[in-house]
């Protein structure tokens, strides 16, 4: 199927109060203008230097979202225009968001990423270091960002019960912050293989790639 009409198909399968994340890394903005010529506004890429370049190529009204890791050093390249920072996971780099927004005269919205999965090779906070975080004062210090919301990833398994566990044990814990009243309204899970589970579980914002723009060929 084409990129576009794919696009509308997932879109026409979406409960209205899900966002779909189309994510491009790795491929030409040729697939990304048809994805946004078909209505897709959101677009998530992990390579800041690939994001910056799209982002000068591509239509000024495109949204984009960093969606990899992000090191101190390469985020005043996305400040003046990013729209959603995904992977967010310590103070060190929301103090850099912060003065990089500043100096930008904008405030960046943030995601906070919570470790959930089994494995060790993810990044993220735990449960506890994220509630600690949003109740310092070093966090509540900082005006010119504003975190409104969660990203995870589940582990690499084909086992669903424990991608659902996973998920689960997010959206509780997303649950238990909001009623201390923090204002955290997105929750960013669920990628290609397992995003119907993800929505069932309470993710509001998807990021899929593969099953928009086919497989990444990382090679060429
Ligand atoms: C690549 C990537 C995705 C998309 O993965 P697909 O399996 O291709 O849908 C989602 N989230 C993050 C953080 C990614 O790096």
């Amino acid at each position: 199927m084409s990129v576009s009409n794919t696009i509308i198909k997932i879109k026409s399968e979406l409960p209205s109060h899900v966002t779909l994340v189309a994510v491009s890394k790795t491929k030409p903005n040729e697939l990304i203008n048809q994805a946004y010529l078909a209505g897709q506004i959101d677009f998530g890429e992990n390579y800041v230097q690939e994001l910056v370049d799209k982002y000068q190529e591509l239509p000024k009204d495109i949204r984009w979202h960093f969606i990899g890791h992000l090191q101190t050093n390469k985020v005043k390249l996305i400040a003046p225009f990013v729209n959603l920072i995904h992977g967010v996971d310590s103070l060190k780099i929301l103090e850099e968001i912060n003065k990089q927004a500043q100096k930008n005269n904008r405030i960046i919205n943030c995601l906070l990423q919570i470790y959930i999965a089994q494995e060790d090779s993810k990044f993220g906070l735990s449960f506890d270091e994220c509630q600690e975080l949003l109740q310092s004062n070093s966090y509540l210090n900082l005006k010119n960002i504003c975190v409104v919301g969660f990203m995870a990833m589940a582990s690499n398994t084909e086992d669903n019960e424990q991608i659902k566990k996973e998920f689960l044990s997010l959206k509780k814990f997303h649950e238990s912050m909001v009623s201390i009243q923090l204002p955290l309204n997105i929750l960013s899970f669920g990628m290609s293989s397992d995003y119907q589970l993800a929505i069932e579980c309470g993710s509001n914002m998807i990021r899929i790639g593969s099953s928009i723009f086919g497989e990444r060929n990382y090679k060429s």
